[in-house]
């Protein structure tokens, strides 16, 4: 699930970026980290990185680091609450 802009910003992020080398951990493709990066507007809101918890906090998942991975909003949006 998608979190608000200002987790993008925090160590936590910059840790999963750095880990996943800017890679989507659904798909596999680059992500686009900041909207400057995208050509146009609708390719930002389907290639722009999201936080994704691996198990959903729907399904009793955690906001802890080894819950969280980074996804396109596309594919973050396809999984939605599966496992
Ligand atoms: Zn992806």
């Amino acid at each position: 699930m998608s979190q608000p802009f200002r987790a993008f910003e925090s160590k936590l992020f910059e840790a999963l970026w750095t880990e996943q080398s800017g890679v989507c951990a659904l798909c596999g493709e680059p992500m686009l980290r900041n909207r400057f990066e995208a050509p146009h507007a609708t390719i930002w809101a389907k290639q722009r990185v999201t936080v994704d918890h691996i198990i959903p906090r729907s399904k009793g998942g955690s906001d802890a680091a080894e819950n969280l991975q980074l996804a396109h909003a596309r594919c973050n949006k396809i999984k939605g609450n599966r496992l």
